[in-house]
C-alpha cells in the first residue's frame, strides 16, 4: 500500500486528523528522539523578590536558557500541604482537598500526582522522589515512585539526586529541598532578611550540583531533560497560609535545552490615580496578612433564624482572593455557620456573599470589584424570602434564603479577616454599616456614596456604624450611638495613593508545574483527569505530513516500517 493511502486511511483515527493542521516545520529526528525526562526542584518558602536579590548562579544559568517567571501564582492556600499538592497532582484543594498540614481528606485516588500518572502509563521508566519535608513522600507520592526517600537535610537530598543521575537511569525525579521555609519562619521572609536570602544562596549551591550531575550524562543530549523549580509559597512577617500577593507570588523555572528563553512578567499593568472615593480623601485602615478589626458581642449582630437585616461596606483592594472581607463567621467552609463578604473561590474575580446555617449554603455573586478603586458593596437578608447583594448601589444578585436557620456564631463581627483571625484580606475596608431591616434597592442606591446623616429613612434600624476613618490607634468608633466600637489588632492606616496594579492573569500556577512535567514526557493531558492546570511549554507536536515520507530506518525505501516509526514517535515534545 502506497504510504499516502495509509495515512489516508488511520485519518481517521481521529488523533492522526491533526496531521493535517500541524504547521510546526519540523524535523522528523527531532521526533525521534527519546521522550523527555524531567527534574522537578522544589525549594519551599522561596519568594521571587528574595530569590532575585540573591547571588543565585545555577537558578539565574538555568532562567538563562529556559522559560521562568518571578511573578507565577499560588492561587490557592499558601501553606505546604495544598501547595505541594498542587505542583504534583495540578489540581488546587477543590479537588486534592488537602487545605493544610495535616493533609486530612487528601483526594489523592481521584487526583494523583504526576510521578504516580507516569508509573501508571510507563511502569519501565525510573521515578525517584527525593523530600527534606517527609510529609510530601508520606502523603502525597507514596509508594508510587520507584524510590522514595526522606533525607534529613537539603545537602543530603541533594546528594541523593547525584548519585542517581551519575549511577542510574532515571527518567522523572522530584526533589523538595526545605532550608528557605525554615529561615523564613525564624527571621523572616523578606528579600531584606540576610539569613533567609543565604538559605536561598545555599540551596543555589545544590541545584548547582545536581544540574552538574544532570548534565555530565554520557547521554544528556540526547535525553532531553527538562528542569522544572518552583517553590510551594512565599511569607511575610515570618509567616505564611494568608492572601498577601507576598504569600501568594512564586516562580517557576523551566530550563532545558529545547525551551526557548522566555520571562513571563504580569501580562499588562495599569497604573491608577489616586482612587476615586465619592466620599472625599480621609484616613483609612488597611488589612495585611490576618489583621482585622473585631467589633465585641452583642445581641445586636444575634439574628437567630427569623430577624432581617442588611450590612453594608466600603471596600478598595486588588486582591480577589479567598478571603473574608466583613462577617461574623470562620470561613474555612462555606458550610460553617454565618455570613461573610468574600471573593468567588479561587482567585475571583468577582466578589460573593456566602451565608449558611451549618447544614445549608447559599451563595450569591456579584462583578469584579478587586480593581484598586472603591467599592460599595451591600447585602439585604430577609430571612423568610431573598437575600440580594448590591455592588455601588446596583441589583447584582438574589438568592432563596428562606430555608436557612440560625446564622448566628457568638454575637460578633469581624473586619479584615474571619472569626478565627483567618482568610485575611489585603485592602482597605471602611463605611461598615449594620441594620435589623432590610433595606430598599432605592435606600441602597441612595446612600451607597454618603455617609449617613439623620435623613437617612431607616436610622431607626441602624445597630452599628463604622467608619474606620480615625488615621491612628485602635479604637474604631461606632457612630451608631449604641457604643459597639470595634477594636483594631493589626490593621495599618494610610491614605488613599495611587497605585500600580499587575494583571497575573497570564503567568504560570503552581498547577501547571506537573501538566508542564507531563506533557514534556509526551503523556497526553487527557480531559477527563480534571486537571486545573495546562502545560506551559505547550504540548507534544504530532508529526508533519512531510515527516511521513522520510526513509527513516534507511532500508532505501518509504515503508510501513518508517511509517510505525513516526507513530512510534507521535506525541514526542518538538525539541527545535
Ligand atoms: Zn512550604
Amino acid at each position: 500500500m502506497p504510504l499516502a493511502s495509509y495515512i489516508e486511511g488511520m485519518k481517521i483515527q481521529g488523533r492522526l486528523a491533526l496531521f493535517s493542521l500541524c504547521s510546526c516545520a519540523i524535523s522528523l529526528s527531532a521526533f525521534c528522539q527519546p521522550s523527555g525526562r524531567v527534574l522537578m526542584i522544589g525549594i519551599d518558602g522561596v519568594r521571587p523578590d528574595a530569590l532575585q536579590v540573591a547571588e543565585t548562579p545555577a537558578l539565574d544559568a538555568l532562567v538563562a536558557n529556559g522559560y521562568a517567571s518571578f511573578d507565577a501564582m499560588n492561587d490557592d492556600i499558601t501553606i505546604s500541604g495544598p501547595g505541594w499538592s498542587a505542583i504534583h497532582c495540578g489540581v488546587r484543594s477543590g479537588k486534592h482537598n488537602v487545605v493544610d498540614n495535616s493533609f486530612d481528606g487528601q483526594n489523592y485516588f481521584q487526583f494523583p500526582g504526576w510521578l504516580e500518572r507516569l508509573e501508571s502509563l510507563h511502569p519501565e521508566w525510573n521515578t525517584l522522589s527525593v523530600c527534606q519535608w517527609s510529609p510530601i513522600n508520606g502523603q502525597i507520592v507514596g509508594n508510587s515512585a520507584d524510590v522514595v526517600v526522606n533525607p534529613g537535610s537539603a545537602a543530603g537530598a541533594a546528594q541523593e539526586v547525584v548519585n542517581a543521575l551519575e549511577n542510574g537511569d532515571p527518567h522523572a525525579l522530584f526533589v523538595h529541598l526545605d532550608e528557605p521555609d525554615y529561615a523564613g519562619h525564624s527571621y523572616g521572609f523578606s528579600p531584606s532578611v540576610l539569613p533567609y536570602l543565604e538559605s536561598i544562596e545555599e540551596m543555589d549551591a545544590e541545584v548547582g550540583l545536581m544540574v552538574e550531575a544532570l548534565v555530565a550524562r554520557p547521554m544528556y543530549a540526547e535525553e532531553n531533560w527538562l528542569v522544572i523549580v518552583t517553590t510551594d509559597h512565599g511569607g511575610i512577617g515570618t509567616v505564611h497560609g494568608g492572601n498577601s500577593i507576598e504569600e501568594r507570588r512564586v516562580f517557576v523555572i523551566a530550563s532545558g535545552l529545547g525551551v526557548d528563553t522566555e520571562l513571563v512578567a504580569p501580562d499588562t499593568l495599569s497604573v491608577l490615580g489616586v482612587a476615586e472615593n465619592c466620599l472625599g480623601a480621609m484616613p483609612r485602615l488597611f488589612f495585611q496578612g490576618n489583621a482585622r478589626a473585631v467589633v465585641p458581642e452583642s445581641n445586636d449582630f444575634v439574628v437567630g433564624a427569623t430577624q432581617d437585616f442588611t450590612v453594608e461596606c466600603r471596600v478598595k483592594t486588588t486582591q480577589a482572593a479567598d478571603v473574608a472581607m466583613v462577617g461574623n463567621k470562620d470561613w474555612d467552609s462555606g458550610l460553617n455557620p454565618g455570613w461573610v463578604f468574600s471573593f468567588v473561590y479561587p482567585s475571583g474575580p468577582g466578589w460573593k456573599v456566602n451565608v449558611s446555617d451549618g447544614s445549608s449554603r447559599v451563595d450569591l455573586e456579584g462583578p469584579p470589584i478587586a480593581d484598586g478603586e472603591w467599592h460599595t458593596l451591600s447585602c439585604t437578608f430577609d430571612r423568610d424570602g431573598v437575600a440580594r447583594i448590591y455592588t455601588d448601589g446596583v441589583l447584582s444578585d438574589e438568592q432563596d434564603i428562606s430555608g436557612l436557620g440560625s446564622l448566628d456564631v457568638d454575637g460578633r463581627l469581624f473586619f479584615g479577616a474571619d472569626a478565627l483571625a483567618g482568610y485575611g484580606m489585603e485592602g482597605a475596608v471602611a463605611e461598615v454599616r449594620y441594620w435589623n431591616a432590610v433595606l430598599s434597592a432605592a435606600e441602597i442606591a441612595d446612600w451607597h456614596c454618603s455617609e449617613l446623616t439623620d435623613l437617612h429613612p431607616s436610622l431607626a434600624a441602624l445597630r452599628g456604624y463604622w467608619q474606620l476613618n480615625e488615621g491612628a490607634g485602635d479604637f474604631l468608633e461606632d457612630a451608631s450611638g449604641l457604643g459597639h466600637h470595634a477594636v483594631n489588632e493589626g490593621g495599618v492606616w494610610g491614605s488613599d495613593e495611587g497605585l500600580v496594579v499587575w494583571d497575573y492573569g497570564n503567568t504560570p500556577r503552581l498547577v501547571d508545574v506537573p501538566v508542564t512535567a507531563l506533557a514534556h514526557m509526551c503523556v497526553t493531558i487527557e480531559e477527563e483527569w480534571g486537571l486545573d492546570g495546562v502545560p506551559l511549554l505547550g504540548t507534544c507536536f504530532p508529526p508533519t505530513p512531510d515527516s511521513c515520507s522520510e526513509d527513516l530506518d534507511g532500508d532505501g525505501a518509504v515503508t510501513v516500517t518508517d511509517l510505525l516509526l513516526v507513530l512510534g514517535a507521535f506525541g514526542q515534545t518538538c525539541t527545535e
